[in-house]
């Protein structure tokens, strides 16, 4: 089963962007993935092509219309991928909206979805989507941090670029996947290489000790010091987990 990554975006062109280099661009090389950026614009009823209005209620800017949207959503699940039908007992792909009133993206839901057959992403621009294609065509909501993007594309990027480098097959040392922040809930430990001494600067002793017992148990108190002073949201959420 190849991992189908349809977008449905107002500039195709930005895919496969950077996805088209390094680890992803050679796995979808190798068909370990595939992508698919369809114009919402080829959706549109009119011959303008118009794909958004103005907000009800008032307001600047412009809002992607429901019906436009609901189309190029409908026509990425019919012509869904063959490895990703949900004919034949296949699960279907989810589809994703990216919007800064999503749920935060985690590591957790990016196994999940790396794990299944792909995705539908949906890319906003402008002020947004008309929030009835969510509950009117199942759309998750998905945010990738507190920020405002001017769209949905680059948010799409790093959701797409998470879930490949799980795949199997595309990262190199298939172990480093799994020592990584968040993983376990929690930061990873700091990394060093040569040379041993920079600036004035020195790599921690027990590093180069080769004592592994006492490296394995360095790593995990920076891992939970770092993860407590950096994140405490991280780590509230970790000691919760463990009682
Ligand atoms: N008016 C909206 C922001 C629109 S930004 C609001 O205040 O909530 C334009 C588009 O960029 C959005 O529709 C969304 O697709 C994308 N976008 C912006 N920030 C994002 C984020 N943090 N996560 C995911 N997508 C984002």
């Amino acid at each position: 089963m190849t991992f189908a990554a349809t977008v449905l975006t107002l500039y195709p062109e930005m895919f496969p962007g950077p996805l088209g280099v390094s680890l992803a661009g050679r796995a979808l090389g190798e068909e370990k993935w595939s992508m698919d950026a369809v114009q919402i614009r080829d959706f549109a009823a009119d011959k303008h092509r118009t794909v958004d209005d103005t907000p009800a209620g008032g307001g600047a800017g412009m809002v992607l219309r429901v019906d436009v949207l609901a189309k190029a959503v409908d026509h990425a699940r019919d012509s869904g991928v063959s490895t990703a039908l949900d004919t034949n007992g296949e699960k279907a792909r989810p589809v994703i909206a990216l919007t800064p009133r999503g749920k935060p993206l985690t590591q957790q839901r990016v196994r999940e979805l790396a794990a299944g057959p792909g995705v539908i992403l949906l890319c906003g621009r402008f002020e947004g989507f008309d929030e009835r294609i969510f509950e009117g065509r199942n759309v998750e909501e998905v945010s990738v941090g507190d920020i405002v993007l001017s769209g949905g594309e680059c948010a799409a990027l790093m959701l797409l670029d998470a879930c490949i480098r799980l795949l199997p097959g595309v990262m190199g040392a298939a172990l480093s996947g799994h020592e990584e922040s968040f993983e376990n809930g929690l930061l990873e430990y700091p990394h060093y290489t040569r040379p041993a001494e920079w600036e004035g600067r020195v790599i921690p002793e027990v590093l180069r000790s080769g004592d592994h017992a006492k490296i394995a148990e360095w790593r995990q108190r920076r891992s939970e010091d770092d993860t407590r002073l950096r994140r405490p949201d991280l780590w509230e959420r970790h000691i919760g987990a463990r009682v």
